[in-house]
C-alpha cells in the first residue's frame, strides 16, 4: 500500500483525477482539500482527493459550496482546466482503440478545425499523428488517410487535400 498521501489517493482513485477522471500521472497530480485547511478542514484522506494541479490552483481557497457550484456547472462533462495537459484522447490508449474509433476521432477533429484544416498531405499526416500523441505507427496513419479517401471524406490531388466531411453532431 502506498504511503505518501498523493500516491495513496491516486491508488484509491484508480490512477484517475477525482474530478475529470482522466489518467493522472503523479507528477501532474496534487492533493486537493475538499474543505480547505483554513476553513477547518483536516489532512485526512476523508477530506482529500488527488486531482489535476491546474484545477487545484483554480479551486484554491473556495468554500466547499463554491467548489460544488463549479463542478455542477460542468453538467457532468467535467474537464480540468489543464493547459496542454496530458492526453486529449482519454480512457483508451491508441493501441486499444479500434480502427473505426480512431477514424471517428480523426473525423471529429477535422470537423472541429473548420477552415483551419490541414491543406496538404504532409500537414494532414502530422495532424493525425499529433492527435494520437505520435504513438501511432506511420503505416496506421497512412491507413487512416486511405480510409478517409475511400469514404470520400477527403480527396487528395497532387498532395493537396480537400474535404467533404459528412454532416454530423
Ligand atoms: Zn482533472
Amino acid at each position: 500500500m502506498p504511503t505518501k498521501p498523493i500516491d495513496r489517493l491516486l491508488f484509491a482513485q484508480g490512477g484517475l483525477c477525482f474530478f475529470c477522471q482522466r489518467l493522472l500521472p503523479a507528477a501532474d497530480a496534487s492533493v486537493e482539500h475538499l474543505v480547505a485547511i483554513t476553513n477547518g478542514g483536516t489532512n485526512g484522506d476523508e477530506n482529500c482527493v488527488a486531482c489535476c494541479k491546474a484545477l487545484n490552483s483554480l479551486l484554491g481557497r473556495m468554500s466547499l459550496k463554491e467548489k460544488l457550484r463549479v463542478i455542477l456547472n460542468q453538467n457532468g462533462k467535467f474537464k480540468c482546466p489543464n493547459v496542454g495537459g496530458p492526453g486529449k484522447v482519454v480512457g483508451k490508449t491508441p493501441s486499444h482503440q479500434t480502427a473505426g474509433e480512431r477514424l471517428s476521432l480523426v473525423v471529429a477533429d477535422l470537423r472541429k478545425r473548420g477552415a483551419a484544416r490541414p491543406r496538404t498531405l504532409k500537414t494532414l499526416t502530422s495532424t493525425i499523428s499529433a492527435l494520437f500523441q505520435k504513438t501511432l505507427p506511420d503505416q496506421e496513419v497512412a491507413s487512416l488517410i486511405s480510409k478517409l479517401q475511400a469514404q470520400g471524406i477527403i480527396s487528395i490531388n497532387s498532395a493537396k487535400v480537400s474535404y467533404e466531411l459528412p454532416p454530423g453532431a
